[in-house]
């Protein structure tokens, strides 16, 4: 997920994936069948950080795969799944008991970006289930695209979804992602339905998905999340992910792309606001 890179970067700790044994040696078929029981995940990273993927101080662990092709994507090397390394569950879980006291200090949890980690929704319900168990924040950074992974009870463990509605239409979201726009309005209706909270992401792209129109239609999609909207991050395009792009030799398509100007940023803020949105 995109996020606004220089602050990120001065509210980081750590990184990587230090401090996780991985399951060296299953077979082909284990991991498959581990992947699916949630046994073990596929991860790229993870790091601590504040205010940046959810409240207070958090453990942020980046799940690899995505079924989407994000033209602003910062982080291609999440996209297969198999470049991640397995982890095991229970390695995760005693990770996050291990942060426990800290994250109820400040108010903050455990969150699961990616990547896309719906792709493996046992491993990520089952350490949010722990979690839960254990009186931690949990949250969810997707574009739910692939909620129907997701069960009801699954979803009951989402303290918090950091939702990203990418556009107001179809074909823009086509455009952006490559994927249909559909499933994410159906998770958050199902989210406001189940109780979490939303925090909305939207990332202001010009030329691509700063329109009027478009915006609108991101405004109206969030309306009918109802009360579960808390507020709406205006996410400026940058180009800091570019490095990543031309290391892995995939064509770029937003080469020359430039961020938002401070009057674009104010007019899709006031658009929101127009909507009786917060936006941040
Ligand atoms: S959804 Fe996937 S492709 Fe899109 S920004 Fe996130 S990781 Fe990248």
């Amino acid at each position: 997920m995109l996020k606004e890179s220089k602050t990120y970067q001065s509210q980081t700790l750590m990184g990587g994936l230090s401090g996780f044994a991985s399951p060296i040696g299953l077979d082909r078929r284990d991991r498959l069948n581990a992947l699916r029981s949630g046994d073990i995940g596929f991860v790229h990273s993870w790091d601590i950080n504040t205010s940046v993927d959810g409240p207070g101080t958090r453990m942020t662990v980046f799940m690899s795969g995505c079924p989407l092709r994000c033209q602003y994507c910062q982080n291609p090397d999440t996209w297969k799944m198999r470049d991640g390394q397995p982890v095991y569950l229970q390695a995760m879980i005693d990770k996050v008991e291990r942060y426990k006291d800290l994250f109820q200090a400040t108010g903050g949890g455990i969150t699961f970006s990616g990547g896309e980690s719906m792709m493996q929704p046992a491993f990520v319900s089952r350490v949010f289930r722990a979690a839960q168990e254990m009186g931690v924040h949990t949250c969810l950074d997707t574009s739910g695209f692939l909620n129907r992974n997701y069960t009801d009870d699954m979803i009951r463990d989402i303290d918090l979804c950091l939702l990203d509605v990418k556009s107001g239409n179809e074909e823009t979201y086509k455009k952006v992602t490559g994927g249909v726009l559909q499933p994410t309005i159906d998770f958050g209706k199902r989210l406001s339905r189940l109780g979490s909270k939303i925090w909305v992401r939207f990332v202001l792209v010009p030329e691509l998905t700063d329109s009027v129109e478009n915006v609108e239609g991101v405004a109206r999609i969030c309306e009918q999340f109802g009360d579960a909207v808390e507020h709406i991050d205006v996410l400026g395009f940058h180009q800091l992910g570019r490095p990543k792009w031309h290391e892995l030799r995939i064509p770029y398509p937003l080469e020359h792309a430039k961020g938002p100007s401070k009057q674009l940023r104010e007019r899709v803020r006031e658009q929101f606001e127009s909507h009786g949105f917060t936006v941040y």
